[in-house]
């Protein structure tokens, strides 16, 4: 049988939560940033959605791979982008969606801090899970270690679907099978014609 992850659909309303719980820190630190660098892809949105609680103007980025295909790690991180812009001497906040082994936020710190030259760096994650071994300055909710589950945020929900149907579909055998599958082996109830659809995409991506 396919192993596959325990799945948590994040919402609109999780991330304007955890986004606007972080800027609260982040104001009661007395240390709204110059610059957030959102460190791609997952922490564009919340980058975004921060800067816009904190009213901050400059909004950086930075990409790093880790986790290839949904909840299947890729080896180690790797720095994939350099930071777009200058932070020489500024405060700095870089933020992301979720600490999961921590490698990728570590890296970008590293980064940040010797290219970049910043004169205060932070960081935020909407999710932190307690086996990173990296610990982020801000986050806004604490999933323990043995809690662990795949989060599929909004700007996931077709790459995570059609990866996990196709993982699926040696056992579930059809779209039917494998939206039972993701019911129950994933916890993620998903609408059947989008789980078709994830199929047919995903069929026609390995045709190309
Ligand atoms: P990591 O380097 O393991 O801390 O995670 C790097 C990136 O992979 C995160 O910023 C997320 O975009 C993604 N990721 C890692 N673990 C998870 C998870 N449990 N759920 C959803 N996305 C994850």
């Amino acid at each position: 049988m396919t192993d596959l992850p325990t799945c948590r659909r994040a919402t609109w309303s999780d991330l304007d939560a955890w986004t606007g719980a972080i800027a609260a820190k982040v104001r009661a630190a007395g240390h709204t940033p110059e610059a957030i660098v959102g460190l791609s892809r997952g922490g564009w949105i919340p980058a975004r959605l921060i800067a816009d609680h904190l009213g901050v103007k400059r909004l950086l980025a930075l990409q790093t791979a880790h986790w290839g295909v949904t909840a299947t790690k890729d080896g180690h991180a790797a720095l994939t982008e350099q930071l777009s812009g200058s932070v020489e001497g500024a405060t700095v906040l870089v933020a992301d969606d979720i600490t999961d082994t921590g490698e990728s936020l570590a890296l970008a710190v590293e980064h940040v801090q010797s290219e970049g030259r910043p004169s205060r760096l932070e960081t935020a994650t909407c999710l932190h899970i307690t086996h990173s071994k990296f610990l982020p300055t801000y986050f806004a909710e604490e999933v323990p270690a043995d809690h662990w589950v795949w989060v599929v945020f909004p700007w996931t929900y077709w790459e995570d679907l059609r990866a996990l149907a196709t993982k699926a579909l040696p056992d579930g055998k059809d779209a039917a099978g494998v939206t039972q599958l993701l019911r129950e082996k994933c916890r993620w109830t998903v609408p059947p014609v989008d789980v078709e659809r994830a199929l047919r995409q995903a069929a026609a991506s390995t045709a190309r």
